[in-house]
């Protein structure tokens, strides 16, 4: 079918129907992470929410380059242009390389992002990796008159740019509510103007990381990587550039300014922004003390957590909301997620075991309206936790279907099964946890173990019809049962 698929502009603020500029082909950036730190819920949200993106584009045809970086230099403490580079810092606490500290953090990013069901990147570069390319950039705006040197630093000239574009126009503000919310600096004497932002930034003596450039040793503003490889790769127009609803000011405010200060016109067609997640209503942060890496989530090792959530509950409960919806992390709603999710992974389980009959009351005009009904959500700006609701009217059909309750004609039991395969599996990402069902796991052992009880006490009595009819029917449905000195073994053949 024709999917009509309506996204979220930030620049126009409105819904707009998504048209790629070169389909089938459609280019896809997404800031990626700082890697100076262990992967946390911050990072989890922005991931998933373009990996739904990612797979309803490609489930609709298009064929999708989606680029998503890795920042490994240039993001400063602060937001301004002060402050030690993140990374540089972390190495210098820890007596490391700085490219020791981004590629342990980028390969603990990676395994996260894999338990978390997120698909991988077509490429994922790195900051590092395109000195050149933001050099090159620098000096296309130099040569435009939108930059200056100052001290052996490159900033980006706001209010030049503001006289003939508008600067401000993604976060909607003015550059005079720019001017009087930048806060005033030690260090920003070198700058024109307070809102000037740096491209390139002189390296100081002790600055561990720094590049040669034509202006001496330094290295690149952060802005610069993301307009830099977002044209190398995609080109100088493309379709979407995504990330976190914080990065709107100033990183891809800049962005836009630069792109249009170096090639005279717009790179990006659709700004899509996630908004941001709470916990217990508060801002995660490490001064609060409700900061909780992906790790701890997924083994439950964090005085704020009751239990460990498995990677398939966290992205369960991310898809509950509409990800231009805040979301706000608490034991019960963890928990009432992964109740959610076992209840949509028992049903799709109970389908292999329903029977159709030919004459059956549900049919396929039920499957059809299903069907219909969650790519409306999907196209309506990726509302997943409508398709989910929808979903869970099927489970419900479901289970009455176990209980006999109704009948199923064979061709919609066939498209039931493949609604859910598209739905549940390819377009949201989810499977069936391992973690997620361990309370029956443990409630299985516990029944066998229970079985192979009786079956010692039939022995003791010498009931052997008893004890060897328990052996033998665990033995046909696949337990080997072995006595040893130690008491009994069993464990399940598959
Ligand atoms: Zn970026």
């Amino acid at each position: 079918m024709e999917n009509a698929l309506f996204i979220y502009n930030t620049l126009t603020r409105t819904k707009e129907l998504f048209k790629p500029l070169n389909a089938p082909h459609v280019g896809m950036y997404v800031c990626g992470p700082t890697v100076y730190g262990d992967p946390h819920l911050g990072h989890a949200r922005p991931a998933i929410t373009f990996d739904i993106l990612f797979r309803y584009l490609k489930h609709n045809g298009y064929k999708v380059r989606y680029v998503r970086n890795i920042t490994d230099v240039g993001h400063l403490e602060h937001d301004a242009d002060e402050g030690e580079d993140k990374i540089a810092k972390k190495a210098r606490l820890e007596q490391l390389e700085p490219m020791e500290v981004a590629e342990y953090y980028t390969l603990r990013y990676h395994h996260a992002m894999e338990a978390l069901g997120v698909l991988p990147p077509s490429i994922e570069p790195h900051a590092t990796g395109h000195i050149i390319e933001q050099i090159e950039l620098v000096k296309e705006i130099l040569a435009n008159g939108y930059a200056y040197e100052s001290e052996g630093s490159i900033y980006f000239d706001v209010e030049k740019y503001n006289q003939n574009h508008r600067y401000g126009k993604l976060s909607n503000r003015n550059l005079q509510d720019v001017i009087n919310n930048s806060r005033t600096l030690d260090g920003v004497g070198e700058k024109h103007n307070q809102v000037d932002f740096a491209l390139w930034k002189k390296a100081q003596p002790q600055h561990i990381m720094r590049w040669p450039s034509p202006w001496g040793y330094g290295f690149p503003g952060w802005h610069t990587e993301c307009t830099a490889m977002g044209r190398k790769y995609l080109g100088d127009h493309f379709d979407i550039h995504g990330g976190g609803m914080d990065l709107v000011f100033p990183h891809h405010e800049c962005e836009i300014a630069q792109a249009v200060a170096s090639q005279g016109d717009e790179m990006v067609h659709y700004w899509m922004h996630n908004n941001m997640i709470t916990i217990n209503g508060q801002k995660m942060g490490k001064s609060l003390g409700n900061f909780i890496t992906l790790e701890q989530f997924f083994t439950g090792n964090h005085e704020k957590l009751d239990e460990a959530y498995s990677p398939m509950t966290i992205r369960f409960f991310i898809l509950q909301a509409h990800y231009r919806s805040t979301v706000d992390f608490s034991n019960e709603a963890l928990k009432a997620s992964r109740k959610g999710l076992e209840r949509l992974m028992d049903a799709i389980k109970q389908l292999n075991n329903i029977s159709a009959t030919e004459n059956g009351e549900i049919d396929k005009a039920y499957t059809a309206s299903l069907r219909d009904k969650c790519y409306e959500a999907m196209n309506d700006d990726l509302n997943t936790p409508i398709v989910i609701s929808h979903l869970f009217e099927a489970c419900h059909i479901i289970n009455q279907l176990t209980d006999k309750q109704t009948t199923i004609t064979p061709d919609a039991l066939e498209e039931l099964k493949a609604i859910f395969q598209t739905f549940s599996f390819d377009i949201l990402g989810l499977r069936q946890d391992a973690d997620g069902n361990e309370e029956r796991e443990v409630a299985y052992s516990k029944a066998i173990d229970l079985l192979l009880e009786i079956r010692q006490q039939a022995k003791a009595n010498k009931d052997w019809s008893t004890s060897d009819r328990i052996r033998n029917e665990l033995s046909a449905l696949g337990f080997e049962v072995k006595d040893t000195r130690d008491g009994v073994t069993w464990k399940l053949n598959k």
